[in-house]
């Protein structure tokens, strides 16, 4: 059991979240079930616990306890549930078992965001130290490397100069500039990479290939805390970028393939004085403007895209990347159901990061029929966590296909 000032401490913590379109949320589900089968967790694993009303249902129980007179004055009726530990447990349970999707959203006559609803049972785990501790500790390293930040890192920027022949391999080096230009003042453009060199070498190709005036941030897109659901830490993530970004005087912030980090800098990093896109936006306006151009003679095979949730669904990137298919090949198939429908592939909500192997490939068995049925050679992605789950479905399912990032395909055409 939670002592009384623990209680009292989460309810407050619960509070914070209760905006109008929250109160709406948790008052007004009918249980129609509609979305119920939108969940690939659901659709490949049929227990309750896994739908989106079922999850939802947890903080629902929460909130009838603590907020409305039902839970005060007749607890008993069985609708209701205290905060105690078989209470964080079943929070845990359900919010760790969501990927974020938000395909239930477009299913619900109410538009009821079990995201959203889910981000409340993060906050209560935060608040009784339950939450994974891996993302917390991701989050931290970010933020202690936002505050131990020095403009001299030799050796981040020697590792940085070794990865120039690849660049060079690709597209020739701009005349009179760095191959990979760190954090320069004056930039137009400001790319924010992961930490791993194959987020790094195609997408400065290409900029280079553009004659793009570009550099790269110190910083790594990725925002662990945006999975941990800690509003203060995710801002934290964000405003090193932020400031470097306005320290440099960039006109964009060009993120690398993540439907996360893409979605937090755009629309959940607050006001400031540069807009911000995705590489496959970026990509796609060079080859519109004509700045770049691909062979499509490099590509064989037939290819299909998956559409990440976070890019597409809830970021509104949905016809770029297939512009900058559509220059790269004809033998192009669309996933069934595609753009805002596409399942989602069951590697988000922070659950690369956290492993779990058998539940990511149990719960996307839905994911993988569908890639199946596409009878694919190869499936293109524009984001690092879909691309790492789809290889290792890839493998589990043997569905015998290459897995591809778009960035990186464009890179190896360009000409
Ligand atoms: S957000 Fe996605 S994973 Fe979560 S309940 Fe909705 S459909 Fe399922
Ligand atoms: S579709 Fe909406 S209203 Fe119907 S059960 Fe699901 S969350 Fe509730």
């Amino acid at each position: 059991m939670l002592d009384e000032p623990t209680t009292m401490y989460l309810k407050n913590l619960f509070e914070t979240k209760l905006n109008k379109a929250m109160r709406l949320y948790l008052d007004t589900c009918s249980r129609c079930g509609l979305c119920v089968d939108a969940c690939h967790v659901y659709a490949s694993m049929p227990e309750t616990k896994y739908t989106p009303v079922g999850r939802a249902e947890v903080v629902r129980k929460l909130f009838k306890r603590y907020f409305r007179l039902q839970g005060k004055f007749a607890p008993w009726l069985g609708e209701t549930m205290t905060m105690d530990d078989i209470g964080m447990d079943k929070a845990f349970e359900a919010a760790f078992s969501c990927t974020g999707c938000r395909r239930c959203v477009g299913f619900c006559p109410f538009g009821i965001d079990t995201q959203q609803i889910m981000g409340i049972a993060k906050l209560l785990l935060i608040g009784v130290e339950k939450q994974p501790q891996i993302l917390a500790m991701l989050s931290d390293m970010s933020i202690a490397k936002g505050e131990t930040y020095t403009e001299s890192n030799d050796s981040y920027l020697e590792a940085i100069r070794n990865l120039e022949p690849q660049v060079e391999a690709l597209a020739p080096k701009p005349e009179g500039r760095p191959t990979i230009p760190v954090s320069v003042p004056g930039s137009d453009i400001l790319y924010v990479s992961l930490s791993g060199a194959h987020s790094i070498i195609p997408a400065a190709a290409i900029m280079n290939a553009a004659k793009e005036n570009w550099c790269l941030s110190y910083f790594e897109a990725v925002n662990f805390a945006a999975w941990l659901g800690d509003p203060k830490k995710q801002s934290k993530i964000s405003d090193r970028i932020v400031a470097e970004a306005e320290r440099l005087g960039v006109k964009e912030v060009v993120v690398v393939e993540c439907g996360t980090a893409t979605r937090v800098m755009k629309f959940q990093s607050g006001k400031h004085s540069f807009k911000v896109l995705s590489i496959v936006e970026l990509v796609a306006r060079y080859l519109k403007e004509g700045r770049i151009s691909v062979d499509p003679a490099k590509f064989q095979g037939r290819l299909t895209y998956h559409d990440p949730c976070q890019l597409a669904r809830n970021g509104g990137v949905i016809e770029e990347p297939r512009y900058i298919i559509g220059k790269l090949t004809k033998n192009f198939v669309e996933l069934t159901p595609n753009r805002e429908d596409n399942w989602c592939c069951g590697g988000g909500g922070g659950f690369i990061a956290l492993g779990e192997h058998e539940f990511r490939m149990k719960s996307s068995k839905v994911k993988a029929d569908q890639v199946r049925a596409a009878k694919a050679d190869v499936i293109c992605t524009a984001c690092e966590n879909c691309h790492t789950q789809l290889s290792e479905l890839n493998e589990y399912y043997g569905l015998g296909m290459r897995v591809e990032s778009l960035t990186n395909m464009v890179a190896h055409a360009l000409c």
